[in-house]
């Protein structure tokens, strides 16, 4: 090749290569930064002091993922309920052993036997009471037996359903949905997910937060293979419908609670129907009807109550756990939606994926965080222990009814604990900082990484997965010396 055309060519890269890092740098430049957006900086006295309650949102509700909003509220229905589509089980007949099912109801899906007031279970079949108001209205489930064996028609892939080669990206063509929860921004109040410690420090949003978090994600998982979905992508609603549509079904709804019904209470109970209910049901239609992934990450900050709410302090003790479905009490047993979203649950084997993810999912984010394991009260009547894990609780949250594939639910670090306030107060930034007497990497950075790691280790372990009695051990017990080097327990 004569040299001059060499040095042409040569030339030619360079001008190349200087034209992908402009073109980088304008990218870099024109990006949002990822920083949480601090709101308005209005002073607005004690309404401003917004304190955030304690991430246990109170769920009582939901099923079916219409669009419209019911016309009543009906007090066999959870909040926005629709009647079921029972014949939907007829898809899950023979998928579920007498054994399994009873084992899930009893251990996983209640806590009690309240339970049984709802399925008699027989030699072959359970009879499932439909209607609370009729009890005539009975469906019927044939189990699992050595002679007829159905396989469950669901949308998503439990991973020995999805072909992972070996040698390639640790996700390939796993489909993951990202759900970073609440909204953010403009509201981040109404929705109660705002802390604000003083005046002198911009407040922190949860919303604003999980959004962050989960583009990074949407990132490094497609780098490793999988396809993405972000559920929201921007700190508006993805509910069509705004707090006032919500008022005749709220005003409905405190009648037959025979609660005071005044402007304010009106006004109150369609704010929760919006953020809550409404927001989350038509999160639950994307997911179930556009994206259909193998698994949902919720992406959460969590919290705890303010001792005096006037005078909000930051708390020494952080904690993290993970949600998964379980728990429905003996109200939410009684909505005929819920009971059918239960059973749906089971029929689908939701629980035996959606255990093993979230037990790989908390030891990478408790190993990375370092956070202790939180604790509900041993008689909690709406909240159940998964497998001995610290880390792991059975609740009937919406999002987790709701999304009818394996949910993983995150719940690390306290937007009003000590440590990860001052982490949160300086943002998002690229590699290692001296913060609270240590290196450390952003506490979005690390949230992502630690998700990150969870998902590759469970995806790319050996199949053995199947019944991995002493592996299990072996990290129970881990994570367990790990609380107790941290002084907890
Ligand atoms: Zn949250």
């Amino acid at each position: 090749m004569p040299r001059k055309n060499l040095a042409l060519e040569v030339a030619l890269v360079v001008l190349a290569l200087l034209g992908a890092f402009i073109v980088q740098a304008v990218i870099s430049q024109t990006k949002p930064p990822r920083m949480p957006e601090l709101g308005g900086q209005e002073k607005g006295g004690g309404e401003e002091q917004t304190v955030v309650a304690s991430e246990t949102l109170v769920v009582e509700n939901s099923e079916d993922q219409n669009h419209a909003i019911p016309a009543a509220f009906s007090k066999h229905l959870s909040s926005l309920g629709t009647i079921p589509d029972w014949s939907v089980l007829d898809n899950y007949q023979y998928t579920v052993t007498k054994s399994d099912f009873v084992r899930l109801m009893t251990d996983v899906y209640s806590v009690g036997d309240y339970w049984k007031e709802w399925f008699k279970v027989e030699d072959d079949h359970v009879m499932v009471r439909m209607s609370a108001e009729d009890e005539t209205k009975e469906y019927k489930l044939s189990f699992m037996n050595e002679v007829v064996e159905a396989k469950a028609k669901r949308y998503w892939r439990a991973k020995k359903e999805i072909e992972i080669p070996e040698g390639t990206k640790p996700l390939l063509g796993v489909r993951i949905a990202i759900d970073p929860g609440h909204i953010g921004g403009d509201f981040a109040s109404v929705e109660q997910r705002r802390f604000v410690l003083n005046e002198a420090t911009p407040p922190i949003q949860e919303g604003n937060m999980t959004l962050i978090v989960a583009e990074q994600l949407v990132d490094q998982l497609e780098m490793l293979g999988a396809q993405v979905t972000l559920v929201r992508s921007s700190n508006q609603p993805v509910n069509p419908f705004r707090p006032e549509d919500y008022y005749a079904y709220a005003k409905s709804k405190l009648q037959v609670f025979k609660s005071a019904v005044t402007e304010a209470s009106v006004k109150r109970e369609a704010q929760k129907l919006f953020y809550r209910n409404g927001e989350i049901r038509e999160r639950a239609r994307i997911i179930n009807e556009q994206i259909r992934p193998d698994i949902v990450l919720c992406l959460h900050f969590n919290a705890d109550p303010q001792p005096d709410p006037l005078n909000p302090i930051l708390i020494e003790n952080e904690h993290f756990h993970m949600i998964l479905n379980g728990a429905y009490t003996k109200s939410e047993m009684a909505h005929d939606d819920e009971r059918f979203k239960c059973l749906l649950k089971v029929v689908q084997g939701n629980h035996e994926e959606e255990a093993k993810l979230a037990a790989a999912a908390a030891k990478s984010l408790a190993e990375a965080t370092g956070l202790a394991a939180y604790q509900y009260a041993p008689n909690s009547s709406r909240a159940v222990n998964v497998a001995g894990n610290p880390y792991l609780w059975g609740r009937n949250l919406i999002a987790n009814r709701l999304f009818d594939c394996p949910v993983l639910y995150y719940e690390p670090y306290l937007m009003n604990g000590k440590d990860s306030f001052e982490r949160m107060q300086v943002g998002d930034y690229e590699g290692l900082r001296f913060i609270n007497g240590k290196l450390r990497f952003s506490i979005y950075r690390e949230y992502v990484q630690a998700v990150t790691r969870g998902l590759v280790d469970y995806y790319s372990a050996a199949e053995k997965a199947e019944v991995p009695a002493e592996a299990e051990d072996d990290s129970a017990l881990s994570l367990e010396e790990e609380s107790d080097m941290l002084g907890i327990k």
